[in-house]
């Protein structure tokens, strides 16, 4: 254990931001880092619970948290590293951008404010960087299998590292320039920096996985050339397709589905294409549809283009504005309000918001939404019903019209209909328990399969397919499951 009275001597210490005015005119991180010092009495709160619920049924990766928080306190860093990277290979990635499960299950949040896992897991991980303990891993003898990879978000990282660290010769093949997924091209900079993606690929590269980016599988190689060229395939493809608004006017110049928006945005602070060929949000009234992440980042990036007003409408009920919600007790996933920092950086938001139409003007730009507060309540089966609110209808100036109410499942035109193989009733891949697909040896893991969810859990996903093919391939394996 840290230090046995650490509880009760040190509060948790946030990390600080910086201010609104000098970080929205930029795409760089601004979150502050603790001290050394401070970080060692963060660690020094972790109790080492019996049952750590913060590792056993919080962290998707089963991260050994309270060894971690043990090591930090102890000022051993690098064992710190070594503990970390044994269950989670992009520690960088979720000490980013990780919602912290982990934290909402701490044995301390029951009555007190959770130990900081999140920001001890990355400056873990920044200080191995640092240091040069983040070094290749290298096979020690080769398979000779060769194993296809599709799709280069956090799930086909995390399983093409994994299985070739198990010798295998691995391609990971992605259609966009760039490897990294929506890392790359959906979350904005000023919440994930892209070096950080770059880095990770140079190790990755040095442990012999070969990156084919630019290839759209399916179209520029086909599922017969992937079946005759490799042992196994595994698809990391995303779940690619947008939820839309299916109202009168979606079609109107300045509608657009949010990865359009974040995407280019992205692909401009990447150096990849110019500010001419991006759509902007500058001097525009943005509304952006849809009250999740995705459209958090929609609202920080419009307030970087300097747009006039930004409001961001969401269907469902505002969440209780409290620590815990008596539906999610402890230590499950409170669903209470959160307000990020792109929120804080000035948007309204406004919950029970349907969308009736989008009027366009006389060139076909979108000029105004219509829409009308609703009402949630139960039927008399339980189960939720939204009901208009009698005059509650309003009309809002609109000059950009964001749609991010999430992803439907993975796209099936292409690869997915070439393979031919069955779906679940979400229109998701369907796998067994062994990460299989219908098709023998063509396996699956990550949104692909789950929908859309968390890097964190496409990280689980991806080790988790890797130690089921490494173990159909070689008929075992020392992979770990997690
Ligand atoms: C805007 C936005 C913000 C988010 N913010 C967060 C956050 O803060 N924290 C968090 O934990 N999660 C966040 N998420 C969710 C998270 O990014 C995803 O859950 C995660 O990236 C899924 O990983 P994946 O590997 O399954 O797929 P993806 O990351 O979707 O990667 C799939 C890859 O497959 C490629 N591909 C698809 N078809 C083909 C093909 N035929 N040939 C070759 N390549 C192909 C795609 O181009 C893509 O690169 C966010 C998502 C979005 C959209
Ligand atoms: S990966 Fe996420 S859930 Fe796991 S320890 Fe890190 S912040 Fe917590």
């Amino acid at each position: 254990m840290a230090k046995p009275t650490g509880f009760l001597e040190f509060d948790r210490q946030n990390l600080t931001y910086a201010p609104v005015e000098e970080r929205v005119k930029h795409y760089k991180e601004f979150s502050i880092q603790l001290t050394d010092e401070d970080l060692n009495k963060q660690a020094a709160r972790c109790m080492d619970c019996g049952i750590p619920f913060c590792h056993a049924t919080g962290c998707p990766v089963v991260n050994r948290i309270p060894e971690f928080n043990d090591l930090v306190y102890q000022g051993r860093w690098e064992e710190a590293s070594a503990n970390l990277h044994s269950t989670n290979n992009f520690p960088e990635f979720t000490g980013r951008i990780c919602p912290a499960p982990c934290e909402a299950s701490c044995t301390l949040n029951i009555n007190d404010d959770a130990v900081t896992i999140k920001n001890i897991e990355y400056q873990i991980v920044e200080k191995a960087y640092e240091n040069g303990w983040v070094k290749p891993i290298i096979a020690d003898k080769k398979t000779g299998k060769k194993v296809a990879i599709i799709g280069s978000g956090p799930s086909g990282m995390a399983s093409a590292q994994q299985l070739a660290r198990a010798g295998h010769d691995v391609t990971l093949f992605e259609k966009d320039e760039k490897i990294g997924g929506l890392m790359r091209y959906g979350i904005p900079d000023f919440k994930f920096e892209k070096n950080v993606i770059d880095r990770r690929m140079e190790q990755m590269e040095a442990e012999g996985v070969t990156f084919q980016s630019g290839v759209c599988v399916g179209k520029d190689i086909s599922v017969r050339y992937l079946q005759k060229t490799f042992d196994a395939v595994l698809l990391c493809m995303g779940a690619g397709q947008p939820r839309d608004l299916p109202v009168e006017g979606r079609d109107a110049d300045g509608v657009y589905f949010a990865m359009e928006f974040l995407g280019k945005n992205n692909q401009v602070v990447g150096g990849e294409i110019t500010d001419a060929e991006q759509i902007r949000a500058d001097g525009k009234n943005v509304i952006v549809i849809g009250g999740g992440d995705t459209g958090s980042d929609c609202v920080g990036t419009s307030i970087r283009h300097g747009a006039n007003s930004v409001t961001q409408f969401e269907l469902l009920p505002q969440p209780p504005d409290a620590k815990r919600n008596e539906a999610t007790p402890w230590p499950l996933w409170p669903q209470i309000m959160r307000t990020s920092t792109s929120h804080k950086e000035g948007c309204e938001r406004r919950w029970c918001i349907n969308t009736r139409k989008l009027v366009k003007d006389a060139d076909g730009n979108v000029s105004e939404l219509h829409g009308v507060e609703v009402e949630w309540s139960k039927d008399e089966r339980g189960a939720w019903k939204m009901t208009e609110k009698e005059g509650s209808e309003f009309v809002q100036k609109a000059d950009l019209v964001l749609l991010a109410m999430g992803f439907v499942h993975v796209v099936h035109p292409g690869l997915v209909e070439d393979f031919g193989f069955e779906l679940d009733h979400r229109g998701n891949i369907k796998v067994d328990k062994s990460c299989m697909t219908t098709k023998e040896g063509v396996f699956a893991c990550g949104d692909a399969v789950d929908g859309a969810s968390l890097v964190v859990r496409a990280i689980a996903k991806g080790r988790m397919a890797a130690h089921q093919i490494d173990k159909w391939l070689m008929g075992e394996t020392t992979l770990p499951v997690r």
